[in-house]
């Protein structure tokens, strides 16, 4: 199985000058648009399982597909759990066999972040997987908790070298202008304050709400730190697209097989398009040559 680190996968793309996106399944036919993108672009590749899934369908369920579904591809993938407000959940991710959680404690306490997001650090270094941590509000509303935009504050560089080196996190989220959901007008990104932050840090940086923010900004932030960028709505937004059209097309359409492979194959095209401007199309071959142990 070419399942792999995350911080193994993040470190390279870091070190390299891209970002490898983190997509989120929703179900199988998601699923496959995601795997079947990564293996036609021969890019590595981050399979994000979100609240809303878990809450939906299961976290072991989720997973279980998704071993299934990767035994046919030869690119290096990572399961992540995104978004978890509860050790115990993160917990539930490992012993899955995740090889990548997020803790997201950026509503706690400053101290009270850091000491729950240590406690997974330490676990996910101890089982060589990957774990991300948060510190600074990002806006808009994700598994229905919404952050109003005027409290979604940047960053300061202080609070993310205070947090990232207490915690021991392999990757930062922060809060450098982008949103979760749709963005009412374009978001426009503090570059410099992600550069000062990732110069710090010296870490990779997470980039959360990465659906429509304008093409020339991603690469900003890539050529700044960033090296994971999470996309959800716009590939949501592709798969219901998809399956609109069918039913324009004819509202007789019973065969889920026919709505669910057209919306399959627009957002194939979606995340294939993100993976070309990530930079990490043809990335999985580095892989292989610098036989990094995968788990
Ligand atoms: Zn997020």
């Amino acid at each position: 199985m070419p399942y792999i680190s995350g911080k193994k996968l993040l470190d390279h793309a870091y070190q390299n000058g891209y970002a490898v996106g983190a997509f989120s399944a929703h179900n199988v036919e998601t699923l496959q648009a995601i795997l079947g993108a990564a293996e036609e672009e021969q890019s590595p590749v981050m399979v994000m399982i979100g609240q809303k899934v878990i809450q939906h369908i299961g976290l072991k369920p989720m997973k279980e597909m998704i071993d299934i579904f990767i035994k046919n591809i030869s690119v290096p993938v990572a399961v992540h759990l995104d978004h978890s407000r509860q050790f115990e959940q993160t917990m539930e991710a490992v012993q899955a066999g995740f090889q990548s959680v997020m803790f997201d404690g950026s509503g706690l306490p400053f101290e009270e972040n850091v000491s729950i997001t240590k406690k997974v650090a330490e676990i996910a270094r101890a089982l060589n997987i990957g774990c991300e941590g948060e510190i600074g509000k990002i806006g808009g509303t994700e598994d229905d908790i919404t952050v109003a935009e005027e409290d979604a504050m940047l960053t300061t560089v202080e609070e993310a070298y205070a947090f990232a080196t207490a915690a021991e996190v392999d990757y930062l989220a922060v809060s450098i202008g982008t949103a979760h959901g749709i963005y009412k007008r374009p978001p426009k990104l503090a570059i410099e304050r992600l550069k000062d932050i990732s110069e710090k840090v010296n870490r990779p940086i997470v980039l959360h709400g990465g659906s429509d923010v304008p093409d020339g900004q991603i690469k900003l932030a890539i050529l700044n730190g960033v090296a994971k960028i999470n996309v959800d709505t716009e590939l949501r937004q592709a798969f219901t697209r998809g399956i609109q059209a069918t039913y324009a097309e004819n509202p007789e359409e019973y065969h889920l097989a026919v709505s669910l492979g057209h919306a399959r194959e627009e957002m194939k095209f979606k995340v294939k398009e993100k993976i070309n401007l990530f930079g990490s199309a043809g990335k999985a071959e580095e892989f292989l040559s610098k036989k990094v142990v995968t788990l």
